[in-house]
């Protein structure tokens, strides 16, 4: 299995995942041209895509999914409350209702070399999910924008080789920022967004000897950095009750501009 993010981060998202002769993008939220960009760094094209996978509606996973679907004629596969939400946001276009296919969460489907299951996640979207793959040899997970996480999220990315994770913000850098009150008070919530601290929490809990790489993505550009992420993600694990330190996995914190370190298990 291949992972890379195209992009990652509050302005935009887009992680690739492939195995075999199949190929998906995890939300397209970059212009078409950032996202074929990066699959060309990646010796791939858009018409190596199988489809397009959608977590939620949120501008920065959808900005260039009409253009992707249109221009490459990719079906695009998201939960029916996703779709119904996409379908009235009148900025990306008209999609054809024939490129829409509806998921349900907690059921796992399989498209080519690949078996695929949507989970729920708490955020303010309308139907909001994150992904769990399958090869038949190996296992990944790509779940951002959640503001908190329980047992049901701990169960469904445990023994994952690959982990795509959030670490949105620093908490302390969030309540001093410029945002308004009420814009962090909705990051701070349930359904927000994971802080790193909270993030290096949720990994204390669900990394084991099968897990290959970490990724940490989707951070804030007011209320981050690529190096406190890290750090922090880093002292969770290794203050944390497992027997496992940071430096036991290479943990990559995916760029807001750029393609990230291709990685395959
Ligand atoms: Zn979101
Ligand atoms: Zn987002």
């Amino acid at each position: 299995m291949e992972i890379f993010s195209i992009g990652s981060g509050s302005s935009g998202n887009s992680v690739f995942v492939g195995s075999g002769n199949t190929h998906f993008i995890i939300d397209a939220g970059l212009s078409g041209k950032r996202i074929e960009a990066g699959l060309n760094k990646n010796d791939l094209t858009a018409r190596d895509l199988s489809g397009i996978l959608v977590t939620h509606e949120h501008n920065d996973h959808i900005a260039g999914l009409g253009v992707m679907a249109r221009r490459y004629g990719l079906p695009i596969y998201a939960t029916r409350g996703t779709i119904d939400a996409i379908k009235n946001i009148p900025t990306l276009g008209k999609i054809d209702d024939s490129l829409f296919v509806e998921i349900e969460k907690d059921r796992e489907f399989t498209l080519g070399d690949l078996s695929i299951k949507a989970i729920s996640v708490s955020h303010d979207a309308a139907d909001p999910v994150g992904y769990v793959f399958s090869d038949q040899r190996k296992k990944a997970a790509v779940v951002t924008d959640l503001g908190k996480y329980d047992d049901y999220i701990i169960e469904n990315i445990r023994g994952m080789n690959v982990l795509f994770l959030e670490a949105n913000h620093d908490k302390n850098m969030l309540e001093v920022g410029p945002y308004p009150y009420m814009l962090k008070m909705r990051i701070l919530s349930d359904s927000g967004h994971l802080s790193n601290e909270a993030t290096g929490t949720l990994l204390s809990s669900v990394i084991g000897p099968e897990t290959e790489h970490i990724f940490l993505g989707h951070l804030s550009a007011e209320n981050n950095f690529p190096e406190l992420a890290y750090e922090t993600v880093f002292q969770e694990i290794t203050l944390s009750d497992t027997p496992y330190r940071g430096s036991d996995f290479p943990i990559t914190v995916a760029k807001r501009q750029d393609c990230s370190l291709k990685v395959a298990v």
